[in-house]
């Protein structure tokens, strides 16, 4: 391998830590303690992981965390009235609720009962029309600790050429808006890819930052990339894997091992890209606490 590998898990502990400093600076200051709530609905174990961690990360940067779990079946009316009730809650800062969501269940209308002021998740359209306009408040986690990523390794994404591929809400769309927009820590041109694309080849070759997120197992590979690319891989597969115990592993979109002999960058997976996610979403609590004290948003 020649790639300098981007370590996710070190810089996330950065940011936990800067954020820690913050909270209990609000603490000293203003005597509030930032509050998450994390609302589940059904038992999913994938879910119910993601939930746990964010609650621990919460509480171990000094933030109140609950989480509030409902049962599968449970209706939209049930879950709106805890939402309604979170957002009437003034210990509560941050509200996120754990996609996906059940099928019978409106995930929009979820989205858009939520409190502006408490949306960390920044999923709620008034947050998604602010990070159009360039006057971000709540940017959805995973795009933000990727921003993160570029800016902390020295990698500034200014007038580089940036390869989004996928075009999701949560990650494709949001971080091809944050990294083109006339702002530190953006100005890049950025090209989006998605499945109507032709060729995927012909655009990937042309990334000096390529950002690969379309749930793909290993989709990009060597021949796909030019040499000296910055890669950030935020695809989480699983893939068989008969001789580990507990039969797969994870793989991000990217073939790590054929890419990373060309790359001059590259995030692992996993140990990349989501450490981060759950970094900036306390980030996103913290700023959302600090303006519910009239402090300067967080920065
Ligand atoms: P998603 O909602 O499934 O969207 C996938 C996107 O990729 C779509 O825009 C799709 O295009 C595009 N795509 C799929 N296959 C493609 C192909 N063969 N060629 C070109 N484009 C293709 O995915 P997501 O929620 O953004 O998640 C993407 C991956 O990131 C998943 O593996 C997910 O687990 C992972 N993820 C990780 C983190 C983290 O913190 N590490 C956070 C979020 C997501 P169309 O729009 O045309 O369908």
């Amino acid at each position: 391998m020649t790639a300098e590998l981007i370590d996710g898990k070190s810089i996330a502990a950065q940011v936990r830590a800067e954020v820690a400093t913050r909270v209990a600076e609000l603490r000293r200051v203003h005597e509030v303690t930032p509050g998450l709530a994390v609302v589940l609905v059904g038992g999913d174990p994938a879910s119910a992981v993601y939930v746990r961690s964010k609650r621990s990360a919460a509480a171990e940067v000094g933030m109140d965390a609950e989480d509030f779990s409902m049962p599968a079946d449970a209706s939209s009316d049930e879950l709106l009235h805890r939402i309604r009730a979170l957002n009437a809650d003034d210990g509560v800062h941050g509200i996120l609720v754990q996609l996906p969501v059940p099928a019978h269940i409106d995930k929009d209308a979820v989205i858009d009962a939520i409190s502006p002021d408490k949306d960390v998740d920044g999923l709620h359209p008034f947050n998604v029309g602010r990070l159009v306009q360039g006057k971000q408040r709540f940017v959805p986690a995973t795009p933000a600790g990727i921003q993160q990523l570029l800016l902390r390794t020295g990698r500034d994404p200014a007038g580089q050429h940036v390869v989004v591929c996928g075009r999701s809400e949560i990650v494709g769309k949001p971080v091809s808006i944050l990294l083109a927009q006339r702002l530190d820590g953006g100005n890049a041109t950025v090209t989006v890819c998605h499945t109507r694309t032709r060729e995927l080849g012909s655009m990937t070759r042309q990334a000096d930052i390529l950002i690969a997120a379309m749930g793909q197992p290993r989709i990009i590979t060597a021949d796909m990339v030019k040499e000296g690319v910055v890669v950030i891989d935020v695809g989480v597969n699983r893939v068989d894997a008969p001789e580990r115990k507990r039969g797969y592993r994870l793989v991000g979109d990217v073939d790590f091992d054929s890419v990373s002999e060309k790359a001059a960058a590259i995030t692992p997976v996993p140990g990349g890209v989501g450490p981060m996610t759950i970094a900036m979403l306390l980030h996103n609590t913290l700023k959302a606490a600090r303006l519910a004290v009239g402090s300067d948003g967080g920065g």
